[in-house]
């Protein structure tokens, strides 16, 4: 058995980041950014008020309070006009731009409108209150993202604030997913003698996608092969990575393996965890493959382990692996001495800031069901149980 780090290096060492395309903002979402970007404009681009009141002059508001003549009124997306001039106080509502002569800017509830025109300020004014200046978030020519940096939804709309409509991106990975199994079904049709129904390929779909790749759904692959070899030259073809599940073990008709042991370049791996022991990585013509164990927990704990931290780095992530987090064991953990790490899957919450976690119920391989809202893999390093309140640490899939 091999420990697992070495496993997650073989796999991550063995990857590479994909070339560099150049997309349409709205297509750069979730991908990584591989140039910086310069703003080619000042954000904001004029001079604006951040709050709604009065542009006023700093010696008409030198006491501390005055009473001057409203001027006019300056909305959002309105010209700066008219000018302040001594004695005169120009209405001004958030974002608008800044008039000609205005010092500082008071806002309404320092304010009380006297007569038809007349208004009374009460504040203490400093030179250039609530007026934002140009290139205040953003100024022409400053580099304001890095390659590297991922493009989550603030950066598109940071994208869009500075105007910039194109990106240099890593490329998406795409990523071929099937599953393998004569007693697989998927079609909703009556189960026969030793049949079961599909689920990995259905929720490596979705878990691939997750990480931030196109999927190619090439469905389930029958014990045939022929038909697997065929089927994976086609994927490999076509596809950056390739995604399997089962076929990876000892069994007799473990065909993933007796294909891929002819036809590509592939270390069986049996790696000192529980579950998810049997791995397979290799290449094909120069296309990663992932060979997953079949059991679908395996199979989801495998994907988390090897497979997503390679297709990360393959979209450009800097730090394609989760952050261990330390957490407080709410219930015992279970285990044995047994030589291997084991990867517990459980429910985290927090409380007060403080994070606990939980077991799910079921931690058989098999046992999908309580794993499915699992939201944390809480590492179990080999030894004996943890304890309630013991500290032990975990890898959070979603929170
Ligand atoms: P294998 O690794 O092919 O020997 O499969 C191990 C176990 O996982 C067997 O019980 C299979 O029936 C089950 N299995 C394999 N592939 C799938 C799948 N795609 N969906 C659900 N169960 C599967
Ligand atoms: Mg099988």
């Amino acid at each position: 058995m091999i420990a697992r780090v070495a496993a997650q290096n073989t796999v991550l060492n063995a990857v590479a980041r994909l070339d560099t395309v150049t997309v349409a903002r709205d297509d750069a979402y979730q991908c990584v950014l591989a140039a910086d970007v310069v703003s080619p404009e000042d954000v904001p681009p004029f001079a604006n008020s951040a709050v709604d009141g009065y542009a006023v002059t700093l010696a008409d508001m030198a006491n501390g309070a005055a009473e001057l003549k409203v001027s006019g009124t300056i909305a959002a997306g309105g010209a700066p006009e008219p000018a302040v001039t001594p004695g005169h106080a120009v209405r001004i509502m958030t974002g608008a731009p800044v008039p000609a002569g205005a010092e500082a800017i008071v806002m309404v509830e320092d304010s009380q409108r006297v007569g038809d025109d007349h208004v009374k300020l009460t504040a203490r004014v400093q030179p250039d209150q609530a007026i934002r200046p140009a290139g205040d978030d953003v100024k022409r020519g400053d580099t304001v993202f890095r390659s590297g940096d991922e493009v989550n939804a603030a950066v598109i709309g940071m994208l869009a604030s500075m105007n910039v409509e194109h990106v240099d991106v890593t490329r998406r990975p795409t990523v071929a997913v099937l599953s393998t199994g004569d007693e697989l079904v998927d079609d909703g049709s009556r189960l026969g003698p030793g049949q079961i129904r599909e689920s990995n390929k259905t929720m490596l779909v979705r878990l691939v996608a997750e990480a931030g790749c196109d999927v190619v759904d090439y469905g389930i692959v029958r014990d045939d092969e022929g038909k697997l070899e065929e089927v994976l030259r086609h994927a490999a073809q076509h596809c950056d990575a390739i995604v399997t599940s089962g076929g990876v073990s000892m069994g007799d008709y473990d065909v993933v393996k007796a294909v891929l042991g002819r036809i590509a370049d592939m270390q069986w791996m049996q790696i000192a965890i529980k579950p998810a022991k049997p791995f397979a990585f290799g290449e094909l013509d120069g296309t990663p493959i992932f060979g997953l164990p079949g059991n679908p927990v395996s199979s989801f704990v495998s994907f988390e382990l090897f497979a997503r931290p390679a297709l990360r780095k393959m979209a450009g992530h800097t730090q394609p692996q989760r952050p261990a987090l330390n957490v407080t064991a709410q219930a015992a953990f279970n285990r044995k001495p047994d030589g291997k790490e084991h990867f517990a899957r459980a429910i985290v919450t927090a409380n007060n800031g403080v994070l606990s976690a939980t077991p799910v119920s079921a931690q058989g391989s098999h046992q999908l069901a309580a794993t499915a809202l699992a939201n944390a893999l809480v590492i179990l390093p080999d030894g004996n149980p943890v304890a309630p309140g013991d500290s032990v640490q975990a890898l959070l899939l979603s929170f």
